[in-house]
């Protein structure tokens, strides 16, 4: 199956969706978008898309932040995103990547008056971070942008410059991902992963003021542990020297899962060894976002191999 997109107000293949050079998001960055995945479930035979409306009420607040006006509602985007991935004809897991932009072609770096526009595209995704034996890191030698600077809760296309050359200057050093520190030395997180802790068999993360992106992952993380585990999450600041003494570490992502990481600096976290508590939060979440811990029922919507169009199997 092509890829498929929801462009200009219609759906069509990813080929046909074409923007102009002068478009401005191109040139500055002005931009907000997010990443969903849709979860297919081979014994089931459905799709279990994972907390669309929390990533739509993501995507709204940086519309907000980069004042882009969206014509629809957070309800109006998750049932164009349902129809998009039906109409897709995918019996696979789908990434799901909305993006809400200033449109305008024109020159002249600033948000006001420009034109916005909007695209869905679904597409599949190859494993995120090479997670088999656990994630390698190093703290990177670039800052995590700050609030005052480009705000990092609102997803912003721009800032992932940021993410970018922190994420290749770890992979050119023989890492398989970078740890950033906000600008006055606390851990704030990955290039595209929030960050968590296991110190004394409590959860540490940094908190919203580390500059940190609001990860919906995250969030899931942490009602989990909680509710199924009955561990307790600490937000609260975290000093690079704890990275190298924590029991545990673990990257959470839409796109990564929940990534044990296994070393840092050439340190090794723990024993060297995807930990306990890590793993046993990869088992809960595998099962939470295939939609089948009935205890979640708003986060998911199911899509049923009967309702998905050009049906390729
Ligand atoms: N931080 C950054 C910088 C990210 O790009 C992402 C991926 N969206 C995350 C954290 C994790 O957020 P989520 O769990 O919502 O995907």
């Amino acid at each position: 199956m092509p890829p498929y997109a929801f462009f200009q107000k219609q759906f069509m293949p990813l080929s046909e969706a074409k923007i102009g050079i002068l478009t401005h998001a191109l040139h500055y960055g002005t931009a907000c978008f997010d990443g969903i995945r849709g979860n297919w479930d081979s014994e089931q035979e459905r799709f279990c898309l994972f907390r669309v409306k929390d990533h739509y009420n993501r995507i709204l607040n940086g519309c907000r932040i980069l004042k882009i006006n969206l014509p629809y509602s957070s309800d109006k985007l998750c049932q164009l995103t349902t129809e998009l991935v039906r109409r897709s004809g995918y019996h696979e897991d789908v990434y799901i990547r909305p993006l809400a932009y200033k449109s305008s072609e024109t020159i002249g770096v600033r948000l006001h008056d420009l034109e916005d526009d909007f695209f869905i595209v679904v597409t599949t995704l190859p494993p995120y971070l090479g997670i088999g034996e656990g994630v390698r890191c190093c703290t990177s030698s670039w800052r995590r942008v700050d609030d005052t600077m480009i705000p990092p809760r609102g997803k912003i296309c721009g800032i992932y410059v940021n993410s970018a050359l922190a994420k290749t200057e770890a992979c050119e050093t023989g890492f398989d991902e970078a740890i950033l520190l906000t600008h006055d030395g606390h851990v704030s997180e990955g290039s595209g992963e929030n960050i968590f802790l296991v110190i004394n068999g409590k959860l540490v993360t940094p908190p919203s003021s580390d500059n940190i992106l609001m990860g919906i992952t995250r969030d899931t993380v942490i009602k989990l542990a909680k509710n199924e585990l009955g561990l307790d999450t600490i937000e609260r600041s975290v000093d690079k020297s704890e990275l190298y003494l924590a029991d545990e570490c673990f990257f959470s992502g839409t796109a990564a899962h929940i990534a044990p990481i296994v070393e840092i600096d050439h340190r090794p976290v723990g024993t060297g060894k995807i930990g306990k508590i890590t793993s046993a939060l990869q088992k809960l979440f595998a099962e939470v976002i295939l939609g089948r811990n009935t205890k979640y029922l708003d986060w998911y919507t199911f899509l049923a191999k009967s309702q998905i169009l050009n049906s390729n199997s």
